[in-house]
């Protein structure tokens, strides 16, 4: 008998024809007159199917009276149309076949609900309740229509490596990645680590971008992307960093800062149609449950057009305002309450701020004429604040070489990164985008913990 998925069932509707589904009993409710009803899920869709379990069965009493939450089970039978339900369809059960019983006393996920922090500790179940099974269905969604929207534009998918020596942004938040004995370190004459005798016979860490190596593909290819896990250990526990996040980074030969800013939009509202598309019955319950303007807030994401203003523009609205407990100065890294009052007051809609100052961005930006700021551009949306941080790159090879030295890094450590300004240097730009913070935008979770099946944050890498 061909097995169908719930998914499948609410869409072809096979009413009157035998079939077999498995999966998941979410409740078991018993009727007076002899017969089960079980409510089943198997991760396919949002809906459950019911099933009707009459005590004619052979095995009624001695399984399916068994029968409590997080059993798994196989069940034949007809299709039958339920009028005056509130279900379309039940499946008339022929056979019910247990794979595995539940313990009532000890199962977590009953009738009653369960708080996102307590169902972090239960990660391992989560999966199974209603907001895991939509959110991992529209971040699956998410990245599909990733591969599909660079795919389709002539970029090619590109993995760039996890563990690294080459420290990108600079900002030291870097996870070592050593065999060492911690026990027993090797250290030189002056009494420091001596890295000669490790794995890699030099420091190396886990990467906190894609990006460098990206850029030696794009600069030969034309137009990659990467899309892969990232690490950094910044301790900062707030609900939009994670300590491992997934972040997709295009990278494109022969373009400007303009041109990357257009790719941005268009990746953005790309993604949000294909969900609204894609993925309505998830995206309603979260907009019923989770977050009551997500829907608005989506759709007016993809009919706006962007707002495009210099990082100076920005300071200069922000200094207007004297509210803030981050007093706003030209030269600031701007805070989440500066960017939530641009997006959420100012212009009620997404912001990319370009053209920051040299010193708080990183040393492959390129250099404006001013010499004080460089093509640098975030995007900043309402209530989830920056997703995407991108640039135009230095392809100056003396511009370049003097940020190093500026910054007092070394040009041995780059010597392939300058050897693409020495070598048929052009022009090029790219972006990174958090995928969480994506899958966060999109179903309206509160917190970025729960966009990612497991998330590593300070204090915590359980599972
Ligand atoms: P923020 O200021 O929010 O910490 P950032 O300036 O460090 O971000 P970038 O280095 O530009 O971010 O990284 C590109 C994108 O990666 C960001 O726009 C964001 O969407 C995402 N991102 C950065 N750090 C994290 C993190 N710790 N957890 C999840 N996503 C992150
Ligand atoms: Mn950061």
């Amino acid at each position: 008998m061909k097995q169908l998925l719930i998914h499948e069932i609410y869409q072809k509707e096979p009413i009157d024809q035998e079939i077999c589904v498995k999966g998941w009993i979410k409740t078991r409710r018993d009727s007076k007159g002899g017969f089960s009803f079980l409510e089943i899920n198997d991760g396919s869709s949002l809906k459950n199917l019911q099933i009707i379990a009459d005590n004619s069965l052979k095995n009624y009493q001695q399984d399916i009276l068994k029968l409590f939450p997080g059993a798994s089970v196989k069940v034949e039978g007809i299709l039958v149309s339920s009028p005056g339900g509130n279900q379309k369809m039940e499946l008339k059960a022929e056979s019910v076949r247990i794979y595995g019983f539940s313990d009532v006393t000890t199962y977590p996920l009953q009738k009653q609900r369960i708080s996102f922090e307590k169902l972090r500790e239960i990660a391992h179940l989560r999966g199974r309740t209603n907001t895991f099974g939509a959110v991992t269905r529209v971040r699956n969604a998410l990245s599909f229509a990733t591969h599909c929207f660079f795919q389709e534009r002539n970029f090619y998918y590109l993995n760039t490596p996890i563990i690294t020596t080459s420290d990108c942004e600079g900002a030291g938040q870097l996870f070592r990645v050593t065999t060492l004995d911690f026990n027993n370190l090797p250290k030189n004459k002056q009494g420091n680590i001596n890295c000669e005798s490790d794995f890699f016979s030099q420091e190396a860490s886990l990467t906190v971008s894609g990006q460098l190596e990206a850029e030696t593909y794009a600069c030969g290819l034309g137009r990659v992307y990467t899309f892969g896990p990232t690490f950094r250990a910044e301790n900062s526990n707030t609900s939009r960093h994670l300590a491992e996040f997934w972040m997709v980074e295009p990278e494109m030969a022969f373009t400007n800062l303009t041109q990357d800013i257009a790719l941005a939009e268009d990746y953005l509202k790309y993604l949000i149609n294909y969900i609204l598309n894609h993925c309505k019955d998830d995206l309603e319950f979260f907009n019923l449950r989770i977050e009551n303007s997500l829907l608005e807030q989506l759709n007016k994401i993809v009919s706006s057009k962007f707002i495009t203003l210099t990082y100076t523009d920005a300071v200069k609205i922000l200094s207007r305002n004297r509210n803030f407990s981050f007093p706003v100065e030209w030269g600031i890294d701007l805070q989440s309450e500066h960017e939530q009052y641009l997006t959420e007051v100012e212009f009620k809609k997404p912001v990319v701020l370009t053209d920051y100052p040299k010193s708080i961005k990183p040393f492959y930006m390129r250099m404006n004429d001013d010499n004080k700021t460089v093509a640098a551009m975030d995007v900043l949306l309402p209530k989830i604040g920056e997703i995407i941080g991108g640039s135009q790159r230095e392809e100056r090879l003396d511009c370049l070489q003097n940020r190093l030295k500026e910054l007092d890094l070394h040009e041995n450590d780059y010597w392939w990164y300058l050897d693409l300004r020495r070598y048929g240097t052009v022009p090029h730009s790219g972006f990174g985008l958090g995928f969480e913070r994506l899958v966060k935008l999109c179903t309206g979770m509160g917190n970025i913990r729960d966009t990612i099946p497991f998330p590593r944050v300070p204090g915590n890498a359980k599972f």
